[in-house]
């Protein structure tokens, strides 16, 4: 059993919901693109259906089918990137609501499904998808089919509270959607933390569930396990790991352990990252290659059998900011490799 395990609390997940769902007195659903953000769709949409998300959101029309599976027809699900070509008969088959972006997507699906719920999304100054406002005006003027399921936009600074963008992607916000009869939502996990005037009807909180910056109150979710499947001793001026990027200033006692940046352990961590007996932290040496890490545990009183990367000191952001990251990087980069056991309701 040499594969590294990735344990994933769902309980904790569960908890990261229902603390972010308590900020909003409006609805508040899940976003669960890229796979629940690399800890696996189905077993995350289950388990925020059951602590009582209705709403949730991917990117992409084919994420839809391993989470319709799990949710049943009752709640709704919506698509990021809205209408694109030839999607009709999967929105259609498993009931997702596009996200109109443009003109063309609305023309696309009243043309091919003209009787299928939508929503709108307008741009607010991301200039990343989504209606500007001249656009969004002709369109309201050629006339909405049926009334939209939700007119959303995207914060492009939420993470910084004191950012002047979050005020005024709001007030553009505001302007083109006042005189809409429809839902409204403008917040992720970091509009959520920017407060009320940003909830609207409903929130989209995504990386905030799994336990990530900028949710500072988030109870971890992954949490992985290396094993180390040798060890040997290394004597002073003796080197690891390819490129001799280390060497060993004292007779050195050195662990290897059956994960590499295949797995996600990206390689600018060499020389940066620590991995964890328990306690106690034990740096990495050397390269950080393909499948193999090199750890120096000289100073344990007994050798490994594994060591932790992600555990109750090591968070996602910590691993982020020494690889020059962020926290949605390092998650959604988890690889098919390891083990994975989930922890929690759900079952
Ligand atoms: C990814 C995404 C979210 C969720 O964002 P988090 O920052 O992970 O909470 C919400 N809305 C849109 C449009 C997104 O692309």
């Amino acid at each position: 059993m040499s594969a590294p395990l990735l344990t994933i609390d769902l309980d904790a997940l569960a908890d990261n919901w229902q603390r972010l769902a308590k900020l909003s007195r409006s609805e508040t659903g899940a976003t669960v693109k890229a796979d629940g953000y690399g800890l696996g769709s189905s077993r995350v949409a289950r388990r925020l259906a059951e602590a009582g998300a209705r709403s949730f959101f991917i990117a992409l029309a084919e994420e839809g089918l391993a989470i319709r599976k799990v949710l049943g027809n009752g709640p709704r699900i919506f698509v990021f990137s809205g209408h694109m070509d030839g999607d009709a008969a999967m929105l259609r088959e498993l009931g997702l609501i596009p996200l109109l972006n443009s003109a063309e997507q609305m023309a696309r699906h009243l043309e091919t499904l003209p009787d299928h719920p939508y929503g709108v999304q307008l741009d607010s100054g991301m200039n990343r998808l989504g209606m500007e406002p001249p656009e969004w005006a002709a369109v309201r003027q050629i006339g909405l089919p049926n009334a939209p399921q939700l007119v959303m936009s995207h914060l492009a600074c939420a993470d910084e509270p004191d950012h002047a963008m979050n005020a005024q992607q709001r007030d553009a916000f505001v302007q083109m959607t006042q005189d809409l009869d429809a839902p409204r939502s403008l917040a992720a996990t970091g509009g959520m933390l920017l407060g009320p005037d940003y909830h609207f009807d409903l929130s989209r909180p995504g990386v905030g569930l799994y336990g990530g910056l900028p949710f500072e109150d988030a109870r971890a979710v992954a949490h992985l396990s290396l094993p180390v499947i040798q060890i040997r001793d290394v004597e002073p001026g003796e080197t690891v790991g390819y490129g001799n990027t280390w060497t060993a200033a004292r007779a050195s006692r050195i662990a290897t352990v059956a994960a590499g940046y295949a797995d996600g352990i990206h390689r600018a961590l060499s020389h940066k990252l620590q991995l964890w007996a328990g306690d106690q932290p034990c740096p990495t040496v050397g390269r950080i290659s393909m499948d193999l890490i090199g750890v120096d545990v000289t100073d344990l009183p007994t050798p490994p059998e594994t060591l932790d990367l992600l555990n109750a000191r090591q968070t996602v952001d910590m691993l982020a900011d020494a690889a020059g990251t962020i926290g949605y990087e390092i998650l959604t980069s988890l690889g098919g490799r390891y083990r994975r056991r989930y922890l929690g309701g759900g079952a």
